[in-house]
């Protein structure tokens, strides 16, 4: 939850400076992991354009973005840095490892990174808040574009020590810390296995890995990172959180339900992130029926009287907000 002001010692406390090596190592992976997929998507755009595929390809992709996708929202996202729920060690695998061929870095990097951007949302220390660069129309674009993606390349990474003790003890959830290269290229390699096995030719391995693979790595991180972008700047804001995070229906549609940040700043730890079953929040839904199905158990979430109070809180300070206004 963020507070009215961070202090520079809580700061100081929360982030270490890289050494040059150190430095050069997370820019290296972070720009792999975005230019090989910006490759590959280029790549998928030719083959669209001149028949080059199958819908085989078109079906791979799709798969792999719902995996993707899941991966992140469900596994990294709910269940790791929030422990909106638990469950035990085989389906944490298959999240993990889904988690990790979404290509978004490592465990540890990712849980404390998210972590540190729950702690300062919206102020300094915050690692991808678009708010934090100007107040002009410019100052403010080139915010968003900062929060997007140049914002992996920062010379600070969020201590682990400060931010995800609980993980760093956690012999499981390291060893797919550490295998994460391994998690991303059989990301790539699978669907290229599916389309030979299905079609039958060298073209459909190579198609396969770049639709399935590459460009499916690019697009759906495109949507990912716009859940640090857009939405902490356009989008409604039914709660008060003391920040800039947004409700953007579109990117909670592309995004599984993380487009609906404003609800999730408001009750961080809820696995659902639609406050009702009529926001689009399809890894809440999900999470709903593997709850029933007994994959999953202790979903935590709000009761109705903890969302009808923070609701009357965020009209209240709008009130006086508009008192101030008029006075
Ligand atoms: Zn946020
Ligand atoms: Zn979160």
């Amino acid at each position: 939850m963020s507070t009215a002001s961070a202090p520079s010692a809580a700061l100081a406390h929360a982030i270490v400076r890289l050494d040059p090596i150190s430095l050069r190592t997370k820019r290296f992976s972070a720009l792999t992991t975005m230019i090989l997929p910006l490759i590959g998507t280029a790549a998928a755009a030719y083959f669209l354009a001149t028949g080059t595929f199958t819908a085989t390809d078109i079906w791979l992709f799709v798969a792999m973005y719902f995996v993707h996708m899941f991966g992140i929202t469900v596994g990294f996202h709910r269940y790791l840095a929030h422990k909106a729920f638990r469950t035990g060690p085989v389906f944490e695998a298959i999240m993990m490892i889904t988690a990790s061929m979404g290509a978004q870095g490592p465990v540890m990097w990712w849980v404390t990174t998210h972590r540190r951007h729950h702690r300062f949302s919206d102020q300094e220390g915050d690692p991808h808040s678009p708010n934090l660069h100007g107040r002009t129309f410019k100052q403010r674009l080139h915010g968003l574009w900062y929060a997007h993606m140049p914002w992996m390349l920062s010379p600070e990474n969020s201590k682990w020590s400060v931010f995800a003790p609980d993980v760093l003890r956690n012999r499981r959830l390291m060893y797919y810390h550490r295998t994460y290269p391994v998690w991303v290229i059989s990301g790539v390699i699978l669907p290229g296995l599916i389309g030979f096995a299905v079609e039958h030719t060298a073209m459909s391995a190579l198609t396969g890995v770049v639709f399935g693979g590459l460009a499916r790595i690019f697009l759906a991180n495109q949507a990912a990172w716009m859940v640090g972008s857009v939405c902490h700047a356009i989008g409604g804001r039914p709660f008060d959180n003391e920040d800039r995070s947004a409700n953007n229906w579109p990117v909670a549609i592309l995004t599984f339900g993380e487009g609906l940040q404003n609800n999730h700043h408001a009750f961080p730890g809820s696995y659902r992130h639609g406050v009702s079953w009529l926001e689009p929040d399809l890894s809440g839904w999900l999470l709903a029926g593997l709850g029933k199905a007994g994959l999953v158990w202790d979903l935590r979430e709000p009761t109705k009287q903890q969302i009808q109070k923070k609701r009357e809180q965020a009209l209240a300070a709008a009130a006086a907000g508009s008192t101030k206004g008029t006075e």
